[in-house]
């Protein structure tokens, strides 16, 4: 394991590095409230973002502004851009996650992935609470990837989950309440659940996929180059959110 000593030397020498331009990035799970808490010790005031997609859920704001009263901070939201979600549901209704992987590829793109992509422009690094035995496509998170753009500091790579319920325990930290619930990784509240005994612990998010239903499909261009379904669905909403 990595004790919280070598992890606060990680957070204390990103601050160094990067100054004003690190930020935390955060969705108020354990491991993201861990970083804050290192962060907002070593360097108070640093900035912490959060995605607001439009659809989470009532307890996470509960926890942001949990967050914002101990540690004396605004944290930032940010959002989606109102004409691409509204060209999105118009047409493909506002749960086409439902309706396969494509569509469920498209809305996180277009709630999530797009708006921190802009947010994220002019910022040097951030810091994720991401660990690697949290699931096989974790495996090889690196505690500083300087091949991420910004530069991506994950000072819990290394760390076990006993080993972030222990810090949280030892510094009091809240906890986010859907955690009580059962939930044992927090997202979007229609794409979540709460797990059983002995599942994995992102098997509450996205739990009606299967390995074929992310068989996304590829289509053909009038060209003939090849494209995703995803990226023909995104063009299409992005092309009508422009008009
Ligand atoms: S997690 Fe679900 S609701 Fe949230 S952006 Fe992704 S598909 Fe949309």
């Amino acid at each position: 394991m990595s004790s919280p000593a070598t992890a606060i030397r990680v957070v204390e020498s990103a601050l160094r590095e990067f100054g004003a331009s690190a930020v935390v990035l955060t969705s108020f799970q354990r491991e993201g409230v861990v970083i804050v808490d290192m962060v907002q010790k070593a360097a108070p005031g640093t900035t912490v973002l959060t995605i607001d997609t439009g659809r989470l859920p009532k307890a996470t704001f509960e926890m942001i502004r949990s967050i914002e009263d101990r540690y004396s901070i605004h944290v930032e939201r940010i959002h989606p851009d109102p004409a691409e979600v509204a060209s999105m549901v118009e047409s493909h209704g506002r749960d086409l996650f439902r309706d396969g992987y494509p569509q469920r590829v498209l809305c996180c793109q277009v709630r999530k992935v797009r708006p921190l992509a802009r947010r994220l422009a002019d910022v040097g690094a951030f810091f994720a609470g991401l660990r690697r035995s949290q699931s096989d496509s974790r495996a090889d998170v690196e505690i500083v990837d300087r091949s991420s753009s910004p530069v991506k500091i994950c000072p819990l790579a290394d760390w076990s989950h006993r080993d972030v319920l222990d810090y949280i325990a030892a510094n009091g930290l809240p906890e986010h309440p859907l955690y009580a619930a059962g939930y044992t990784s927090i997202g979007c509240d229609p794409c979540t659940r709460a797990v059983a005994a002995g599942e994995d612990e992102r098997a509450g998010r996205w739990w009606w996929e299967t390995d074929e239903s992310k068989e996304c499909g590829l289509h053909f261009t009038p060209d003939g180059r090849v494209e995703r379904h995803v990226d023909v669905l995104l063009r299409e909403i992005l092309e009508r959110a422009t008009v």
